[in-house]
């Protein structure tokens, strides 16, 4: 068995998709990844504009398809750089799955506004689920007071 890096994370392409729409919103030229190597944040614009193609978005640095970036693990300095996803150092930490299997291997998400749903927030999440459930009980009964229901028994 090939050794995994630890901090893997192992999603579907649904899940991926899903998961930018929920931080970014639905337009996919407005999300957002972090270079593992010179954390320089670039969104899908960011390719566009530089000229990459889609396949490179969130898998290689974007400095590569602009002109005076620093080299990747050579230059010191502010980003963006030359990365490559598919290069000899392969260190991004998100594995997608294709719905046909393929994998490919992604940036993280930049992550500006991490809503209480998210997968390693399990704390915030309990408080926000318990405030919810007070919500529901508050309201539930009130619902349930005149079911139309033919057995319910005289009081
Ligand atoms: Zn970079």
């Amino acid at each position: 068995m090939p050794k995994q890096t630890e901090q893997l994370t192992r999603i579907t392409k649904a899940e991926w998709h899903a998961e930018a729409e929920r931080r970014f919103g639905k337009d996919p030229m407005k999300w957002k990844w972090i270079c593992p190597i010179c954390k320089h944040v670039q969104s899908m614009q960011d390719y566009k504009d530089a000229g990459a193609e889609t396949e490179n978005v969130a898998f290689s640095c974007v400095g590569r398809w602009i002109e005076g970036s620093k080299e990747a693990f050579k230059t010191k300095g502010k980003g963006p750089c030359t990365y490559a996803g598919g290069g000899l150092f392969r260190l991004n930490p998100i594995t997608v799955v294709g719905e046909d299997g393929k994998e490919i291997t992604a940036f993280a998400f930049a992550d500006p506004d991490p809503k209480p749903l998210s997968l390693s927030e399990g704390a915030t999440k309990d408080i926000q689920d318990a405030e919810d459930r007070k919500v529901l009980k508050s309201i539930e009964p009130k619902s349930e007071e005149t079911p139309p229901c033919p057995t319910n028994p005289p009081s």
